[in-house]
């Protein structure tokens, strides 16, 4: 499932090609991608605005159109691609919106876990998401603060959504062997100082991930070469980078979870 850096991988190569376009018409041809409105609804109301701007929010794609807000959810194999020029519906999309300047925006995705929704405040659905891992609100202190609230093991809490937003898999794991925390640790026993390197090791995976235009992995290939860069990450029996130690896979919270049972030790296991 794309994470954090592949939406804003996403949203960036989106940008050009969507701003100022005006909505001329859409086709749904999946229902249930289209959490709300009603069809007949969405059809009627997205007619007619023009793109103001996109934004990233969690691991949600949020259109900013000239009255609604148009949000996109990708889950597990969802596309985004803008075609200049006339377009053929393909096996897989599940809604096409014609654009002006012959543009089509064209939402694929083989799997159906895809979601959108056209609302006129994105609190409606933003409303439980933690902070943001690059805001300015995500200090070392926050991060400590926030642990020592719960009494969670670490990487279910990070993977949580309404806790800190945007983290999957993939950079969960990433991030938790550069800070050398196991994923197992309760959150309540960390100390300031783990906390404050775990914060930055967040941010450090995220802007590399976002540097390396995301991870290819899993789901559509969008160009990203992170998945060449992965400390532990579905590297098991691989050396680790730090200290050489084989590299392994076990199960937190039913997720494939990777470590290093050198680097990441379970203190008072
Ligand atoms: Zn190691």
């Amino acid at each position: 499932m794309p994470e954090l850096p592949e939406v804003e991988t996403i949203i960036r190569n989106l940008r050009p090609a969507l701003l100022g376009k005006q909505i001329l018409s859409t086709n749904l041809l999946w229902n249930r991608t289209l959490v709300s409105p009603s069809p007949a609804m969405f059809h009627k109301r997205i007619r007619e605005q023009q793109v103001q701007d996109i934004f990233r929010r969690a691991k949600f794609l949020q259109i900013k159109l000239s009255t609604s807000h148009l949000i996109i959810h990708l889950r597990m194999s969802g596309d985004l691609l803008v075609v200049l020029g006339g377009y053929q519906p393909e096996k897989h999309d599940r809604l096409i919106i014609k654009l002006s300047d012959d543009r089509t925006l064209v939402f694929s995705d083989p799997r159906k876990f895809g979601r959108v929704w056209l609302v006129d405040d994105p609190a409606e659905i933003f409303n439980n998401l933690g902070p943001e891992p690059l805001s300015d609100e995500f200090t070392p202190a926050w991060l400590y603060t926030a642990l020592q609230s719960q009494h969670r093991q670490l990487k279910p809490l990070l993977l949580d959504q309404s806790f800190l937003a945007g983290l999957g898999n993939i950079y969960t794991d990433e991030a938790l062997h550069m800070a050398r925390l196991h994923p197992l640790t309760s959150s309540d026993s960390i100390t300031m100082e783990e906390a404050e390197i775990l914060q930055m090791a967040i941010r450090e995976v995220l802007e590399e991930g976002i540097r390396r235009n995301g991870a290819s992995i899993d789901w559509v290939y969008r160009g990203g070469d992170f998945q060449n860069h992965f400390r532990v990450y579905g590297r098991q029996g691989e050396a680790c980078p730090v200290c050489g130690t084989k590299i392994e896979r076990i199960v937190v919270g039913q997720r494939g979870t990777h470590i290093c049972p050198t680097c990441q030790v379970l203190a008072n296991a």
